[in-house]
């Protein structure tokens, strides 16, 4: 938002935003649904190739085809990732009318109140086809400039994985939460967003080389495994 505007400005501000993030939410909620049960599937499908992998039996074609699946699966999540998010901001859009004294035509999912959004609140299928790539961009539009959640306030927010894996997610030195800092896996100026499934809290050493470069030309720069950091990261609950 410009800084500078009046209260009705900013209420016509966020009222057309709120729109816009309902639109894709609704977007977002329809192509869950319609590929959750193939998700499924998939799922099921990389955790037999999976545990025959771990029984020793590995050929070339089991290995091209998790690498399909665990990709097919991954785009799911993210696109789960992004109706949370899109939840979150029509959530504090709504708060930020409500706050402004502003009135609003409160939309609901398939008559579940996005305020109270959950996973199993996906409703109301619409046959729209936005490519979840389409979606990605305009949620990124949404974003106008500005960071939803402090980078300090994230940090704090990002600590409990350091209890669970206690080193940089990049180089594997040991890290105090003192001394880490946070970056982006999927950089800022390439439309990373400062979420905690894009957040990683890594050494200032690997946060400095890393700048804006990709994790994969980072990973090459820095002549780490790229596989392994990927690995790292998605227990770890990031997208990547
Ligand atoms: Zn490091």
């Amino acid at each position: 938002m410009k800084p500078g505007l009046s209260d009705k400005q900013k209420i016509k501000f966020l009222r057309k935003r709120y729109n816009d993030a309902f639109d894709l939410l609704e977007n977002a909620s329809a192509w869950l649904k319609k590929n959750s049960e193939l998700n499924q599937q998939k799922l099921q499908l990389l955790k037999s190739i999976r545990q025959q992998r771990l029984s020793g039996f590995w050929t070339a074609e089991n290995a091209e085809k998790e690498k399909k699946l665990s990709s097919a699966t991954r785009e799911y999540k993210k696109m789960g990732d992004a109706f949370m998010t899109l939840s979150g901001f029509v959530e504090n859009d709504e708060k930020a009318i409500k706050r402004l004294g502003g009135r609003l035509q409160k939309r609901v999912l398939g008559g579940v109140s996005v305020a109270r959004s959950n996973s199993n609140s996906f409703a109301r299928p619409r046959e729209s086809h936005e490519s979840q790539v389409e979606l990605w961009k305009a949620k990124a539009k949404l974003y106008d400039g500005e960071s939803r959640q402090g980078t300090s306030e994230l940090k704090i927010a990002l600590k409990p994985e350091l209890t669970k894996y206690g080193k940089c997610a990049y180089c594997e030195e040991r890290l105090f939460f003192e001394d880490c800092q946070l970056d982006h896996i999927h950089p800022i100026n390439k439309g990373g967003f400062t979420i905690e499934s894009n957040c990683i809290l890594v050494c200032a050493s690997c946060n400095g080389r890393k700048g804006a470069l990709s994790l994969r030309a980072f990973c090459k720069e820095a002549n780490f495994d790229f596989e392994r950091v990927v690995t790292r990261l998605e227990v770890l609950g990031k997208h990547v």
